[in-house]
């Protein structure tokens, strides 16, 4: 954080930022601070749904509002990046308000187009929904856009709960009482219990990603699904499972009687545009294939396909047309050619022309520095991204590169972790993963 104060201080009426101690992501971060206050005012917030279906029926029966920051930069931002600097900076509850408003201005509006309308949750934060006038703003703006409290439920996590129990539990009478639903969040992360939840007013739990994620994989965490429904069933509770991605999850999901389940397997968030076909035909038929990359670019070049990717450092030399100078991030090339290259990182960047990366590594004892732009992006799970990158290198260079890559083609063949290269030992994913902490 400091380094981004002590570049803030000193590129304040400057465009650019000179600072190695500043290396791609902190650089993000700092444009992001900087842009976000203006990003209510020029309209560049806007809100994804994500169907939660019945299980039995594959019919929509609700969606999840979630948000989306389109930078001019950047391009689509996660809420994940940019809520917590809305925390920092004062922004979170402005931000929580202008959700709840457009969702009731979406409801308004399908509602006027004649469209069948199904309940849509909102992330709320603690914070937030502790403030005394949380419920007047609630009453008022749907009141506003004359929506009925049936058509919206709130989503808070379990460990909010916790930690304010009594004011909590007062604020959850009170939407009981004028008819709003209430969803406990990431159910399961917060250690508590089924038996201590059921003196609140909450109609649903919705059960994490994490625990859906270790079905078919290991059968102790079948078994605390198993009775967590179980028990949610007796206490007049729906459940819903996130995060169900495979045909095997909602096989299991479906045999235990989960009520809802949402997750990629039936859609990702999907922009207004994309929402409204589901309103209409609102039976959704699972996915299988949603993680199929189609996007990988015509290639003029072979590519070197490595079973151990090379460990390489990153850093951009020229941001929108100006030449900046940050400091190195790691990441992990799996695959190599005279025209490009494709890498992991868990770095959320965009697909842009006018953004000039420098890749750094070493091939069998040499130095290899190269230029590029990114083609192509992919998002992996859990937060890791594929790029491809198309390189930007004069002939001789090239040809120089292409010996290089010819002579070690041909050590490969003989040793999968060629000498004097700069290997990583293991896939590229769990390499990313391990050097970003990423669980
Ligand atoms: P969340 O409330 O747990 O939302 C579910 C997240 O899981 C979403 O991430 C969604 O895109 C993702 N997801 C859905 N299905 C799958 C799946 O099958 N597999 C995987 N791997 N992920 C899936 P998203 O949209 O990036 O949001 C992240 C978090 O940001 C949300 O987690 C929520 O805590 C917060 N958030 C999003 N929108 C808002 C908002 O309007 N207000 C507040 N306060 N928080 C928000
Ligand atoms: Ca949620
Ligand atoms: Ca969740």
């Amino acid at each position: 954080m400091s380094a981004l104060h002590r570049a803030k201080a000193a590129g304040k009426n400057n465009y650019h930022i000179f600072s190695s101690n500043l290396n791609i992501s902190t650089y993000k971060q700092y444009e992001l601070e900087r842009d976000l206050r203006k990003a209510i005012k020029n309209n560049q917030l806007l809100l994804y749904f994500q169907p939660r279906v019945d299980t039995n029926t594959r019919r929509m029966i609700s969606a999840e509002a979630l948000i989306r920051w389109e930078h001019p930069t950047w391009g689509i931002v996660s809420p994940a990046e940019f809520l917590p600097i809305a925390e920092e900076v004062g922004l979170i509850n402005e931000i929580g308000d202008w959700v709840f408003q457009n969702v009731c201005e979406y409801l308004e509006t399908w509602k006027k187009e004649g469209l069948k309308l199904v309940p849509i949750s909102i992330n709320f934060i603690a914070q937030r929904f502790l403030r005394s006038d949380c419920i007047p703003m609630i009453v008022n703006t749907l009141k506003k856009h004359k929506v009925d409290t049936s058509l919206i439920e709130l989503e808070i996590t379990e460990t909010s709960i916790i930690h304010h129990e009594k004011e909590v539990e007062s604020i959850l009478t009170q939407l009981d009482e004028i008819g709003i639903n209430v969803a406990l969040d990431d159910f399961g992360t917060g250690y508590s219990s089924l038996a201590h939840i059921k003196d609140f007013t909450i109609g649903t739990i919705k059960l994490d990603k994490s625990f859906v994620q270790q079905i078919a994989i290991k059968p102790d965490v079948e078994i605390i699904i198993k009775s967590i429904i179980f028990m949610a069933k007796g206490l007049n509770m729906n459940v819903v499972a996130e995060g169900v991605e495979t045909l095997e999850q909602y096989e299991f999901l479906k045999q235990q009687e989960c009520t809802e389940i949402q997750g990629y397997i039936f859609s990702k968030p999907v922009p207004e545009a994309d929402f409204l076909k589901f309103l209409k035909t609102p039976i959704l038929k699972p996915q299988v294939n949603y993680l199929a990359d189609g996007m990988q670019e015509r290639r003029a070049f072979y590519r070197l396909q490595l079973v151990f990717p090379l460990k390489a450092d990153m850093t951009i030399t020229t941001f929108k047309g100006n030449s900046v100078t940050l400091g190195k991030t790691e990441i992990a090339i799996d695959n190599i050619g005279p025209g490009g290259l494709k890498f992991y990182s868990t770095i959320h960047l965009p697909v842009r022309h006018d953004i000039i990366y420098e890749f750094e590594t070493v091939i069998m004892g040499k130095e290899v520095k190269i230029q590029g732009q990114i083609v192509w992006k992919d998002e992996q799970l859990d937060g890791v991204y594929q790029y491809g990158v198309s390189f930007i290198i004069n002939e001789k260079d090239r040809q120089d590169l292409i010996k290089l890559l010819n002579n070690f083609s041909l050590k490969l063949k003989n040793n999968v972790l060629v000498q004097d290269t700069n290997f990583a030992h293991e896939d590229p994913l769990s390499y990313i993963k391990k050097i970003n902490q990423v669980s």
